[in-house]
């Protein structure tokens, strides 16, 4: 692929067909207009916004990687794998988003009912509307509690309602990490663990997690991502070298009125890294 360190590239971003909030149509077209060269599409659980990206990249000459980001479980911890070049037309990678998005809409539901035994808020009715969604997340319905004048603003919603211990915490019970990674990659996808240095893990722990995401066959870890710190990528890249990982790079973009992520990172990386632009397959025919 053509990749010169000086183009833009994104292999993070969301629409709403999952928790983003733009169309892929009105995504793309804010990549068009920062000089994005190669965008991926990474909705949770869902290939639903796909197809309109890819036409919409192919018309603004936007080379268009489609992906995926796959919620999973390891250790008891919420991890997230990026998926890239997914084959959205393969069989047992859209049984897995399937069964993910019947866990999604039954979570939302017991959580709507914690809210509504638990803080007398109109949790049940909050949850339906929210579980309308392609893949409803929890940051669909903190949106409603919000609408609904029972937080300030989305922090505020988690903050208040949704994180652990609040009223409405109910655990996550994702495909476990091993799942996840399998389906990739019978899907003919390369996997990229998501923001590793927002996990709340020990330096030991990621470390942990990081040779077993290596051991399943991973090829990535996102290590230039908006809102890193020096000592965040410092950390990150030390990781990739260790385990010969290859580093990608990603805003993790989900609404405009975020100002500190646009969309599109440099592909320079720091010494020894190699760019996820050079591990991505071809695409299925
Ligand atoms: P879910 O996959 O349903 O657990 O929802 C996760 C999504 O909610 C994440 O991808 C974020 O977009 C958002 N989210 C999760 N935790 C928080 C939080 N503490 N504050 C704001 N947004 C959050
Ligand atoms: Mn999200
Ligand atoms: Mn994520
Ligand atoms: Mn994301």
């Amino acid at each position: 692929m053509d990749a010169s360190p000086e183009t833009l590239v994104d292999f993070h971003t969301h629409s709403h067909f999952s928790d983003g909030v733009l169309s892929p149509a009105a995504l793309v077209e804010r990549a068009r207009t920062r000089r994005v060269g190669t965008l991926a599409l990474t909705d949770h659980d869902t290939t639903a916004g796909l197809a309109e990206a890819r036409a919409a990249c192919a018309a603004a000459q936007i080379h268009f990687v489609p992906g995926v980001e796959l919620s999973a479980q390891w250790r008891g911890q919420t991890i997230h794998i990026v998926g890239l070049q997914v084959d959205e037309s393969h069989a047992g990678f859209l049984s897995h988003l399937d069964a993910v998005l019947q866990r999604r809409q039954e979570r939302l539901r017991e959580i709507g009912e914690r809210l509504e035994k638990r803080a007398r808020l109109p949790g049940r009715e909050l949850a339906a509307r929210a579980a309308i969604a392609t893949a409803p997340t929890r940051l669909h319905l903190a949106r409603l509690l919000v609408e609904g004048g029972h937080a300030r603003d989305t922090q505020e919603a988690f903050d208040r309602w949704l994180n652990r211990d609040k009223a409405g915490h109910v655990p996550a019970e994702w495909p476990a990490l091993t799942a996840a990674m399998t389906v990739l990659r019978d899907s003919g996808a390369i996997a990229v663990l998501a923001h590793p240095h927002r996990y709340r893990l020990s330096s030991g722990q990621l470390r942990e997690l990081t040779a077993a995401f290596a051991q399943e066959g991973g090829a990535a870890l996102e290590a230039s991502m908006a809102g890193m710190s020096p000592n965040d990528a410092d950390r990150i890249a030390s990781l990739c070298r260790r385990f010969k990982l290859h580093a990608s790079m990603g805003s993790d973009f989900h609404d405009p009125a975020v100002p500190w992520n646009p969309l599109g990172r440099w592909l320079k990386l720091a010494s020894g890294l190699e760019p996820v632009t050079n591990c991505l397959p071809e695409p299925r025919r």
